[in-house]
């Protein structure tokens, strides 16, 4: 079993390093709220008051922090954990950032005999919990084989898209599709309706026909045709309007950067900005359907 050192414990973090405890790993974790280190004390976690103390002879480094400037903040600068971490540690960064910015912090631990990689996540809160994630990782062969021990304790795939930065490349292409297709869904959602079909029967029609996609398989945007789905929980939990819309800015970002044309990843951008602005941010990403409506 592994010694790790867990930093982040929000919506995603918490149940990622409860079941890295469930699985017998060695954990301490650390996270500027004292509630959520408590709630992973009482499983079992040690926690640290300071967020050096715990990165001292640990085989793996764990981070789940919201945005870039944060796992910039943790990991470089005068403060930074890069002055502290132990040679052997390999630091695994599993926050959605920027590829440049993942790019920049490997740099510079690189230049400090540190190894990293990045290895954001799909699945959401959900797929944290039952620890059924999908790990998309960047970095070296070897790091990434030896991370394995570990991301499968918290997921059931691991992907390997390329160097560092590769990872986050490889998630942001993913959720930008996604937000295409939950869009494209609620508009033919919502004409068929305006014509007086019932969606449960279009839905079954659409999902079985080449307009097939994930969101009418597992995640229909429209209230009452799937009872599971946040649809028909008004919108609750899920997949926030505020992460696609982050997400989607990354794409955009990334995009910029390579000079690629992207033009429904730019719609869906301001259809899911427009959303949040409307003070959605908190719904689930399915509520776009909701712009839709009558
Ligand atoms: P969150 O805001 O719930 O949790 C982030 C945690 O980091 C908080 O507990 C916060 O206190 C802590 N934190 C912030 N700065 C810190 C610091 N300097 N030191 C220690 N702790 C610090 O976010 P989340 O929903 O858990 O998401 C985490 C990452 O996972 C994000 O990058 C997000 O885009 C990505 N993600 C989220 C989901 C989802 O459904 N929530 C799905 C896939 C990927």
């Amino acid at each position: 079993m592994a010694s790790i050192y867990f930093i982040g414990l929000g919506h995603m973090g918490a149940p990622m390093a409860q079941n890295l405890l469930k699985a017998g790993h060695d954990v301490t974790v650390f996270d500027l709220n004292v509630n959520a280190m408590q709630q992973l004390e009482d499983m079992g976690a040690a926690t640290v008051s300071s967020i050096e103390q715990g990165v001292e002879g640990v085989d793996f480094i764990i981070s789940m922090l919201p945005a870039g400037k944060h796992v910039k903040a943790v990991y470089l600068g005068e403060e930074g954990l890069v002055h502290h971490i132990d040679k052997k540690s390999l630091v695994i960064d599993c926050s959605t950032i920027a590829s440049t910015d993942a790019q920049a912090v490997a740099t510079v631990l690189q230049e400090n005999g540190i190894r990293f990689i990045d290895a954001p996540v799909s699945g959401g809160v959900a797929g944290a919990a039952a620890g059924t994630l999908t790990f998309i990782t960047g970095g070296k062969s070897a790091d990434v084989d030896q991370a394995q021990v570990v991301l499968k304790s918290m997921g059931h795939h691991v992907f390997h898209a390329g160097d560092v930065g590769a990872g986050q490349i490889a998630k942001i292409c993913n959720n930008m599709l996604l937000s295409v297709l939950m869009i494209g869904t609620s508009e033919a959602l919502q004409l068929g309706a305006d014509h007086g079909l019932d969606p449960k029967v279009l839905s079954e029609i659409m999902r079985n026909s080449s307009g097939g996609n994930w969101t009418l398989e597992k995640y229909n945007p429209c209230p009452g045709v799937m009872p599971q789905a946040p649809s028909s929980n008004e919108y609750q939990g899920g997949f926030m309007v505020d992460l696609m819309a982050k997400d989607l800015g990354l794409a955009m970002e990334t995009a910029l950067n390579s000079g690629s044309t992207t033009p429904m990843g730019a719609l869906a951008r301001s259809f899911y900005t427009q959303h949040q602005r409307a003070g959605q941010g908190e719904k689930d990403f399915s509520s776009i359907f909701e712009l839709f409506q009558k």
